[in-house]
């Protein structure tokens, strides 16, 4: 009976996760399907320590209250350019927990084997279960938290690399994979005399730490611009990790919720693999080389050449008298927090009959749908926004495009220029509009750490200075013509 509320429980929840994914799909259903999903959990984490009876109701509201607040206090006090960060150690924590719970139920088995035997016996699929559950779990951990340290530049984001490292990599996965063999083949010989327990702690410790270096492994050779495709592979790592725990426990809500962040998390990987033109293995085995470019800054190419800084004033008389004008978001646009300056000056714009759309190029700032959270939380109307492929052919027919703190996704050389790290990766074809204003505060090169030779481009007109200033200034001028 207990078992039978269980799992109906669990099968609501898994409801909820689906419709709620749904939901996802599009900007003006998104916040209701992320609180339906929400919601799943915690009717699926309720039923496990009520029937279980791990925990009473009051020790379940007291975690409910705590956890809530603590969700709370960050979601006010991180800052919209920290949710990268954010996200990343969230996986990485989704991860560990994966980790710990393979590793206590290795505890489990060994407190029942020495308290006279175990109460189910073990297979071969309970040893790759709790293996998969803690080599996943760790490699998630730690490269998480080396995503985290590129995207808070709490470390270099360029692509690192040193001799024999791809010899070592290939050493921890034989290492990770001879621990798995080695504990599924002495499973069956668990539970008799209790010696036979030590492959299975050992192998869990190799595996463990094989883990961890291969998930460090994994992320410091990327860089450049390949940084999308690893945050959105380890989402589905987490994902992954979450789905072996399931297993372990013999869970169904969390092999479903688990599957479903892996499964969408590698379509995440698929679609950001597109959006830069490069196949996974290219952007994993490519940065191994230590060649997928070096953040060199400014390039020599650009010595000599001269940029056209342009006024307040004279962008609000160009956008004022324009038919058709197209914002490019990016990166810096979160920095200033300008989006709700941007869509005030669109809605202006809007006014004088000007045409306004948003061009949204899939990794523009630091996490996948980064600039749609932004657009949307300053409620730019939905059918505003465009995404690179529906908005690409427009430029040509465009007056203006406006750059707000956008670079690397804007830079002609990813199209041309083989020598560097953006090569290849398709770009919001802002140098084909009749003039481009590029809103920024230095010549500065962005995450990829290339110059832009769309500043130096006759048509372009650069509007020095914080992108939120300078938007404010030109909408009051806008106004007042
Ligand atoms: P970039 O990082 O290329 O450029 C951002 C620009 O914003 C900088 O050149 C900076 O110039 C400017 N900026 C910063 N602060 C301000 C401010 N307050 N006001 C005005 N401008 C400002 O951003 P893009 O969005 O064009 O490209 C994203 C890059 O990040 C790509 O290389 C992508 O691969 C990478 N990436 C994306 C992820 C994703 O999932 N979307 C994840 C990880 C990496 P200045 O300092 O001169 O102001």
């Amino acid at each position: 009976m207990k078992q039978n509320l269980i799992e109906i429980a669990y099968l609501v929840s898994a409801i909820m996760f689906i419709y709620g994914l749904k939901r996802l799909q599009s900007p003006a259903t998104a916040r209701k399907g992320n609180q339906l999903a929400a919601l799943g959990m915690l009717v699926a984490v309720v039923a496990t320590l009520f029937l279980h009876q791990i925990l009473t109701p009051i020790q379940m509201i007291t975690g409910v209250v705590i956890g809530s607040g603590i969700g709370a206090l960050l979601a006010k006090r991180v800052e919209m350019t920290g949710m990268p960060e954010l996200v990343a150690a969230f996986n990485g924590f989704g991860g560990i927990a994966s980790a710990l719970v393979a590793g206590a139920e290795i505890a489990k088995i060994l407190a029942e084997v020495s308290s006279g035997g175990l109460a189910e016996p073990l297979d071969g699929v309970d040893a790759v279960t709790i293996s998969l559950s803690i080599l996943i779990g760790m490699v998630t951990f730690t490269g998480s938290f080396v995503a985290f340290g590129k995207l808070s530049e709490r470390i270099s984001g360029n692509p690192m690399s040193f001799p024999g490292m791809r010899f070592l990599t290939l050493l921890f996965v034989a290492a990770a994979i001879g621990a798995i063999a080695w504990m599924t083949m002495n499973m069956d010989a668990i539970g008799g005399t209790g010696l036979v327990l030590t492959p299975m702690v050992e192998a869990g410790i190799v595996i463990a730490i094989a883990g961890a270096l291969l998930g460090i492994l994994l992320v410091i050779p990327i860089g450049g611009a390949d940084m999308p495709v690893v945050v959105a592979l380890l989402n589905s790592y987490s994902g992954m990790a979450a789905a072996a725990t399931g297993f372990v426990l013999d869970n169904t809500a969390l092999i479903v919720s688990g599957a479903l962040v892996g499964a969408s998390g590698l379509i995440l990987t698929n679609i950001m693999c597109e959006a830069m033109n490069r196949s996974l293995f290219n952007v994993l085995v490519g940065g191994f080389g230590g060649d997928a470019g070096s953040g060199s800054g400014p390039s020599a190419s650009s010595e000599g050449l001269t940029v056209n800084s342009t006024s307040a004033d004279d962008v609000a008389i160009l956008l004022s008298y324009a038919n058709k004008v197209i914002f490019v978001p990016g990166y810096g646009m979160a920095v200033a927090q300008a989006q709700h300056a941007v869509r005030e000056l669109a809605e202006e714009l809007a006014k004088k009959d000007v045409e306004v759309k948003f061009a949204v190029h899939p990794v523009a700032g630091r996490m996948p749908g980064h600039m749609n959270v932004l657009l949307a939380e300053a409620n730019v109307p939905y059918d505003q926004l465009f995404e690179m492929d529906e908005i690409n052919a427009e430029f040509e027919t465009t007056d203006v495009a406006v750059v707000i703190g956008a670079n690397d996704v804007v830079n002609p050389a990813a199209r041309h220029d083989k020598a560097s790290p953006i090569y290849g990766m398709p770009i919001l074809n802002v140098d084909q509009a009749s003039t481009a204003i590029v809103l920024k505060r230095s010549m500065r090169p962005g995450y990829a750490g290339v110059d832009n030779e769309l500043f130096y481009k006759p048509n372009t007109q650069m509007l020095f200075g914080d992108a939120k200033e300078s938007i404010v200034k030109v909408t009051n001028e806008v106004k007042a013509l």
